[in-house]
Formats: structure tokens, C-alpha cells, sequence
């Protein structure tokens, strides 16, 4: 089909991307199992190096069955492209990567994914790159802490492990002050629950891994480009601006205008960084995609019974969830995630690290896993698990201190999800 603007989200989630394989006439996306692509000549060949014709030429860069998915993506997110990639956490590295240089900052949020965490306070300081963590809901600090070499501002819309919700409007006007992109990692919301580009994101980063596949099957992650950032307005993103050494000196923002980053993504990203997504797992997603409304509007109708039982619950703390009345971002979530808070959150059981262990321990649905995002429901006690590396502070900044758990809410009846948690909070507060 024609992506036309007009097409409502479900009928997109199903056909947008896709047309009918040219080959065969198959109707569902073929998984395209190759490797490489036959040049029709020499001449050929030679053009797509140039990039100046756009096609197929080894699946390190692009594979026609992940293209239908970055199509889709891009479209559900209302961007102007996607890039596929290996994972959530490749899907950050890629959208940093072509921003960043030795002794350059991005200014993140404390309210962020463990391993998300981890990953900017250590490992992208083998880059020479580092992050600067600020509490997003201080505008002022935020402000403050950009500095000259800062080259993004990054946050999740709904943060994991759930329970917040960044003001994507106040942050992303602050980044367009500082002429800086806005990074969003749209994971817990997805398209369907937050469109962060309307808020001013001018990336949007997700781990496919969660709620787009939906089942648990498969890694992997994407880049979606707003394509509304002007990157030649200064000289902060010369690989974007100027001529990229690395492409014998192809000018990306001049030759491809909006499309510069996705251009430099598989150009230079995937080609030299190889964290490529493959076509299985593309098919894996693209099946999730197809059903994502439906199952997001159950796992909030869900998430929000929960919730409400819990938070009435004595044996219960307090619960962290945006989607409830009490939620200190509960009017967020009309304006940042109109249809629903989505199906993660945070609860604290009385009696501590202990019963919260016991509590893991005696579940029957719920699944004791590190993941979110499952059509199952998921329980994690973060502080000996995802984010068992972070420091006590870390932990309370990010909502996992060692009396919390984290459920990812799936889709079962909810009846028998709170008949569940009631025979384990018995026997873990026994
Ligand atoms: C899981 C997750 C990631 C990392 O994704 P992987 O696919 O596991 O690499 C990043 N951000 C958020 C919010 C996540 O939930």
C-alpha cells in the first residue's frame, strides 16, 4: 500500500511498509534468508556503492524483509525513517554514534532502563564519550548541566521500571534552545501510547525486544528519525554536516536532506558497526506489530485493575503507577501518553527485600524474568536482578530500591493476575 497520512494507526501496524512480495504475490512479508544480492551489472553495482541508487547489496546493510519492518516503524512512530538493528541497546549506541566524539556529553535522565544505565555511566566511556544524569523533572538542571560539548539530550517517554513520565514538551523545547537533538526511548510506551516526535523528539530509539514483538521471542531494536533536525545549523554533527571521512566524503545532511541520519545509519552504522537486525527476527516483529494496539489497549485495561487492587491492598506500600489517580504524573498522562500509562509499574511490599523475594518466588502466572513487555505478565524484583549493579542511589533514582518489584502486566485475564498475587502476598507476608 501507499502510506498514506490518512490511514488510521491500526490499519498502518498491518500494512504500512508492506506490498505484496513482486516476485511470488505473497501476501505476508517473505523472510528474506540471504546474504547478498546479485548486481544486475557492473554499472549497478557501482551505483548503489555511490548510494545513488537505493537497493540491496549484503544484509550487514539492509535486507528487504527488515526494510518493511523500518518502514513500518517509522511510519507508526511519524517519522521519516528507521533504522533496524540488533537490539535495544544497539539502538542507542547507533543513534549516539553519529553525534558523538572523544570528550562530547549527552545529558540523560536518572529515571532510565538498569542496563540502559550501566551502559552510559560505564561502557561509552570506552568511547571517550560520557553522560551526564540529571533528574528530568528539575527543568533548571537539565539547562544547566548542557554544556559546549554536549551533543544530545536523552530520556524515555514512560520510564522503566515504570511509573514516570517524562514532560517530553518541556524537555524537548529546552533541547531546541541549545540547537541539541532529543533522543526518546519509546520501549515502554510504544507508538501506539506515545508518538514522541510530537512532542519534539527528533529521534526515537526502541528495543523491539518488548511490547512491538510482544511475545517474547526476539531480540532487537530500531531508530526512527523525526527528520526535523537541522543539522548543518551549527558545526556540533560533522559527520551529519560536513564530509564524512568514513564515506569518501559524502556530505549526508546536503545529499539526503531529511533522511541524512537513517542514510548515515546504514551507510556507516551498520556497515562498520554490524549490529544489524536479521531477517528472522524482522519477521517475529513484524507478526508482534500487527496485533500492537489491540494488545496495548488490554495490557493498560489491565495495568490500571492491578493497580487500583494493589494500591487498596495492606500488605501493599505504595504503588507506582502513572495511570492511577494517585500518581504524582497522572496529568502527564493525558497529554504525553493519551491512550493509557501502559503496562508497567512499581509496587512496594511490606516487609522488605525479604517478602519481596518470597513474593517472586511463589507466583504462579507471573513469570520470574528479566524482560517486559510479554503478552505474559512478568514480575522482577529489579534491586537483586537489572539493577543489581547500580548503586543504592542509582537504584532509588531509577525506582528500584530493594522493597520494590516490577511487573510488566500482560494480557490474561485480570482476575485470575490478582487471584495470583493475592495467594503469593499471603505466603510472602505470612
Ligand atoms: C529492554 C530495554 C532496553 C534494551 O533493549 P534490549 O533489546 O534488551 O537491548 C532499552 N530501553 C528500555 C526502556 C528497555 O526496556
Amino acid at each position: 500500500m501507499t502510506d498514506a497520512p490518512s490511514y488510521g494507526f491500526d490499519t498502518l501496524q498491518i500494512h504500512a511498509g508492506a506490498r505484496p512480495d513482486p516476485a511470488t504475490g505473497a501476501r505476508q512479508t517473505p523472510i528474506y534468508q540471504t546474504t547478498a544480492y546479485v548486481f544486475r551489472d557492473a554499472d549497478h553495482a557501482a551505483a548503489l556503492f555511490n548510494l545513488q541508487e537505493v537497493g540491496f547489496i549484503y544484509s550487514r546493510l539492509t535486507n528487504p524483509t527488515v526494510a518493511v519492518l523500518q518502514e513500518r516503524i517509522a511510519t507508526l512512530e511519524g517519522g521519516v525513517g528507521a533504522v533496524c538493528c540488533s537490539s535495544g541497546h544497539a539502538a542507542q549506541i547507533m543513534a549516539l554514534f553519529p553525534l558523538m566524539a572523544p570528550g562530547r556529553n549527552v545529558v540523560v535522565s536518572t529515571r532510565l532502563y538498569g542496563g540502559t544505565v550501566t551502559q552510559f555511566s560505564q561502557t561509552i566511556k570506552r568511547f571517550g564519550w560520557s553522560a551526564k544524569f540529571v533528574d528530568f523533572d528539575d527543568t533548571e538542571a537539565v539547562k544547566a548541566a548542557i554544556d559546549d560539548d554536549t551533543r544530545a539530550v536523552f530520556c524515555e517517554s514512560i520510564a522503566n521500571p515504570g511509573g514516570y513520565i517524562t514532560d517530553l514538551d518541556a524537555i524537548s523545547a529546552i533541547a531546541d534552545a541549545a540547537g541539541l537533538p532529543l533522543i526518546v526511548d519509546n520501549t515502554s510506551a510504544t507508538p501506539y501510547l506515545c508518538r514522541p516526535i510530537e512532542h519534539g523528539a527528533t529521534l526515537v530509539v526502541h528495543s523491539t525486544t518488548k511490547y512491538l514483538t510482544g511475545n517474547g521471542t526476539v531480540t532487537g531494536g530500531a531508530i526512527v528519525d523525526s527528520g526535523r533536525f537541522d543539522w548543518s545549523a551549527s558545526d556540533k554533527f560533522p559527520s551529519l554536516s560536513a564530509p564524512e571521512p568514513a564515506y569518501h566524503g559524502l556530505k549526508f545532511h546536503e545529499t539526503f536532506g531529511p533522511l541524512a541520519f537513517t542514510f548515515h545509519g546504514i551507510a556507516i552504522g551498520l556497515r562498520d558497526l554490524g549490529m544489524t537486525m536479521n531477517p528472522q527476527a524482522a519477521h517475529y516483529t513484524l507478526m508482534g506489530i500487527e496485533t500492537l494496539s489491540l494488545r496495548m489497549d488490554r495490557h493498560v485495561a489491565n495495568a490500571i485493575k492491578l493497580a487500583k487492587w494493589l494500591e487498596a491492598d495492606d500488605r501493599i506500600g505504595k504503588v507506582t503507577y502513572a495511570g492511577l489517580p494517585s500518581s504524582p504524573y497522572y496529568d502527564r498522562v493525558a497529554r504525553i501518553c493519551p491512550k493509557g500509562a501502559g503496562g508497567l509499574f512499581t509496587f512496594s511490599v511490606k516487609g522488605g527485600y525479604e517478602a519481596c523475594v518470597a513474593l517472586v518466588n511463589a507466583l504462579e502466572i507471573f513469570s520470574h524474568v528479566a524482560n517486559l513487555g510479554d503478552t505474559r505478565s512478568l514480575i522482577i524484583h529489579s534491586a537483586s536482578t537489572t539493577h543489581r549493579q547500580l548503586t543504592p542511589d542509582q537504584q532509588e533514582a531509577a525506582g528500584a530500591g530493594p522493597d520494590m518489584v516490577r511487573v510488566s502486566i500482560g494480557i490474561e485475564d485480570a482476575d485470575d493476575l490478582i487471584a495470583d498475587l493475592d495467594q503469593a502476598l499471603t505466603k510472602a507476608t505470612a
